[in-house]
């Protein structure tokens, strides 16, 4: 299988979304976005966030060990969002929904790491943030986003029960409207 290639750059959640912005889509359109931990690696597993020299691992692991032809779209941690797997071509890290979504992997094992606060929310806070992001690009519904565990066709309990569907989708939806009202002068004081 032909491996795609990664991007291999990482931004912060501005960068990332000065980055999505100049993407254009036009062999393939995402219709949603999957979300997933790591779990191994865990937070504690990696103190600093992942390094390049991970994201090179990672690819050696997804293109060698495995076999495939692609990964994730995105790994998020608490520093950065590391583009991996290109926006623009279908990725591989959901049985039920390669050919349709974007996968992120978020760094963490939430089935026993706090999603909520800490270096978990700081996770949290920049996967949202790529998340809405995303959606403005793409035009989709943040109430699209599934969880790795919701395809019918994984054994994965992913991403760990920690992370709340419902509260994440209202985190993205909050980012937009923050997004739009900085881009609404009345909401600036300037009306
Ligand atoms: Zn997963």
């Amino acid at each position: 299988m032909t491996w795609k290639g990664i991007v291999d750059r990482s931004f912060t959640a501005a960068d990332f979304d000065t980055y999505c912005k100049g993407l254009t889509w036009a062999a393939w359109r995402p219709s949603f976005i999957v979300l997933h931990n790591t779990a191994i690696p865990s937070l504690a597993q990696r103190p600093d966030g992942l390094a390049q020299q991970h994201i090179l691992s990672l690819e050696a692991f997804y293109r060698d060990t495995q076999g495939w032809s692609g990964g994730p779209h995105l790994f998020v941690d608490d520093r950065q969002i590391w583009a991996f797997t290109p926006l623009t071509v279908p990725g591989v890290h959901s049985p039920s929904w390669n050919q349709v979504a974007i996968g992120i992997e978020m760094l963490g094992d939430y089935a026993v790491e706090s999603f909520t606060d800490g270096r978990g929310l700081a996770v949290q806070a920049n996967a949202v943030a790529a998340m809405a992001t995303l959606c403005e690009v793409l035009g989709l519904q943040p109430s699209g986003v599934r969880l790795h565990r919701e395809d019918p066709k994984t054994t994965h309990k992913c991403p760990g029960k920690n992370v709340d569907k419902a509260a994440v989708i209202q985190a993205v939806e909050a980012k937009i409207a923050s997004h739009a009202a900085e881009h609404d002068p009345a909401a600036n004081g300037g009306g």
